[in-house]
């Protein structure tokens, strides 16, 4: 038993190495990959279940590395965040997206609400509202059209800052949506403090719509308590047809997954746009 500790204890250290080791690897291209041009954007669309109408687009990040292929974003967002490298990454995501969405108006796409997340790193950044209005503005789009999806971390360590910022995004007419919502540890009193304009119910209680009583609790639980507040709510990862009718009869307006459509490229976006969806 002992001979098989140590072996354990050695297959862990082996693991945690090459762990490290692909942890190097990662922040060294990461840090290459924005002027070797190997991250992209694709939209998924998000639908309102009163119209069928696509009403928003989720810009989500992309990175093909030459020879590890795809890398995750759930992998590789956290090495940007702990290097630093978020910060130029998330401007070229928010002028990238900004961009693309006024090419589809340009073609001829009705307008719709660009939403693109923001990590807390960012968030805490010196001077993040003026960085997006100079976006905005170079590109000429209406503040009302771009959304932020933050989590509930953001106000985490500083709360009184995180409201300055949210106030001052406010007053540019920024939106600003909480992520995951339910699955962080956020005050409900924040909630009122903070100037947010939509919740999205996380994708780990719309899995089990289907079977779980509990799930069913909690997200009727967060609609109508986003509704008794003033606050939109949109639904993540759905699904089931099943999941969207429990969403709907809850009052629940706006939905995303791949029972509508997974993230598609830019070039795929406006044609699904003008197809519609029948829900
Ligand atoms: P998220 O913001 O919660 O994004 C939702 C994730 O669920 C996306 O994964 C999306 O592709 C996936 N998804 C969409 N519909 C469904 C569905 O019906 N079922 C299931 N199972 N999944 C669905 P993705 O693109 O791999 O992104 C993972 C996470 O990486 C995002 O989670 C977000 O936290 C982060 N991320 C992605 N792009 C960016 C970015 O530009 N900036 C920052 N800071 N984070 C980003
Ligand atoms: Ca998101
Ligand atoms: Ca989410
Ligand atoms: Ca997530």
């Amino acid at each position: 038993a002992k001979q098989d500790g140590r072996n354990s204890f050695r297959f862990f250290t082996s693991l945690m190495q090459a762990e490290a080791r692909r942890g190097l690897q990662l922040e060294n291209s990461l840090r290459r990959a924005l002027e070797r041009d190997q991250l992209s954007l694709v939209y998924q669309p998000q639908v309102s279940l009163v119209s069928g109408q696509v009403i928003g687009a989720e810009a989500l990040l992309r990175w093909r590395h030459p020879e590890l292929g795809e890398v995750s974003p759930a992998e590789f967002i956290p090495v940007a965040e702990s290097t630093g490298l978020i910060v130029p990454i998330g401007e070229w995501v928010m002028r990238t997206a900004v961009q693309q969405l006024k090419a589809w108006m340009a073609q001829g796409m009705a307008p719709l609400v660009m939403s693109v997340n923001l990590s807390s790193v960012q968030f805490r950044h010196n001077d993040l509202p003026g960085q997006i209005s100079r976006i905005l503005d170079e590109v000429a789009l209406p503040a009302e059209l771009l959304e932020l999806e933050l989590t509930e971390g953001v106000a985490m360590r500083d709360p009184q800052g995180a409201i300055a910022v949210m106030n001052d995004l406010h007053r540019r007419g920024i939106r600003l949506s909480i992520d995951d919502f339910g699955t962080g540890y956020s005050s409900l009193s924040y909630l009122k403090k903070f100037r947010v304009y939509k919740l999205k119910v996380d994708q780990s209680f719309v899995r089990d719509l289907g079977d779980d009583p509990e799930d069913r609790a909690i997200v009727s639980a967060i609609i109508s308590m986003a509704h008794s507040l003033g606050l939109q709510t949109i639904a993540e990862g759905v699904e089931t047809l099943e999941q969207m009718q429990f969403l709907r009869s809850q009052g629940c307006k706006e939905v995303q997954g791949y029972l509508f459509s997974r993230p598609l490229r830019a070039e795929e976006f406006p044609a699904f746009v003008a197809a519609g969806t029948r829900v």
